[in-house]
């Protein structure tokens, strides 16, 4: 870690560290979590944790996946925060390793609950969320002066398994000029006709990115009105993120990705460079 090393924290015995991984390419940790993974004695991580950043782990430690353990298929959420506290309580280094970040969408919340109520000491390190690498690998700014001054993160799954009903989709569709969803593909046609419902134009440009930031990386621009025939007839897979609003179009002269991968150069002022298709 070179000089870096000295300013970040060593790692006690007893500790987790509740830590983001980012979306997928290693470059996207931050140091804090590559210090992590240097000092942990055990690694739980779960299903959206790159193998490559796994291989990162100190010789010798252990790693686990918290999908798992003991044949059981799907552990309560219970069953994991406690094994954390197991883990710190036998007085290991515990790195807890999630997918993005921690505290987006993740249950960071609840497992460093149940740590606080055990008397376990933690750090939270925050990691690039889907949402953010996903769209930055997209060419996708979150938010753009012309097109919109706030962003919407939403989950397109509940605790129940169900879209939330706990929103107000009305609102949200009224009210949310950019939206970005995570975990949505199951029931992207029930969200989409949900904004629909409430207002939004059945043309209004959609990106759905899969894989971001991994080699199987796929991006399908589409539309509201078609996104979900069209994730199905493409096949596309999760984990993906799904973005809606006029921040789309931008992609049209932001796609860096794209061009490098073709060898092209962008060209100036997307907004206007889209025929008939003019930003509001
Ligand atoms: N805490 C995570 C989100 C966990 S919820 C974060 O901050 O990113 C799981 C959802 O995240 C997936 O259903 C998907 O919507 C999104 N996601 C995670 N990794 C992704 C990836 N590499 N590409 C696209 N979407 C991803």
């Amino acid at each position: 870690m070179g000089d870096h090393a000295t300013s970040l924290p060593r790692f006690e015995p007893g500790w987790v560290w509740l830590t983001g991984a980012g979306p997928g390419d290693p470059g996207l940790l931050t140091l804090h979590a590559l210090n992590g993974l240097e000092q942990a004695d055990v690694v739980v991580h779960d299903a959206l944790v790159d193998p490559e950043i796994l291989a990162m782990v100190r010789p010798g430690a252990v790693v686990e996946y918290a999908g798992k353990r003991g044949g059981k298929p799907s552990p309560k959420q219970a069953d994991i925060s406690f094994r954390l506290i197991q883990h710190a309580k036998a007085g290991l280094r515990v790195l807890r390793l999630k997918g993005g970040d921690p505290f987006l969408f993740g249950r960071g919340g609840e497992e460093a609950l149940a740590l606080v109520e055990a008397g376990v000491p933690f750090r939270v390190i925050p990691g690039i969320s889907a949402g953010l690498g996903g769209l930055a690998q997209a060419g996708i700014p979150l938010t753009h002066r012309e097109t919109n001054s706030a962003v919407t993160f939403l989950t397109g799954h509940s605790v129940t398994g169900e879209v939330p009903d706990n929103l107000n989709w009305q609102a949200l569709a009224q009210g949310s000029p950019a939206i970005v969803l995570y975990m949505a593909l199951k029931h992207l046609e029930e969200i989409a006709n949900r904004l629909l419902a409430g207002g939004r134009p059945a043309d209004e440009p959609v990106a759905v990115v899969s894989k971001a930031t991994t080699e199987a990386q796929q991006v399908l621009e589409t539309s509201l009105g078609r996104c979900a025939a069209e994730v199905r007839a493409a096949g596309i897979e999760p984990p993906a993120i799904v973005a809606i609003g006029e921040i789309v179009r931008l992609r049209a002269g932001l796609d860096w990705l794209g061009a490098l991968a073709e060898g092209r150069s962008l060209s100036a002022d997307p907004l206007n460079s889209r025929q008939g298709r003019q930003a509001g």
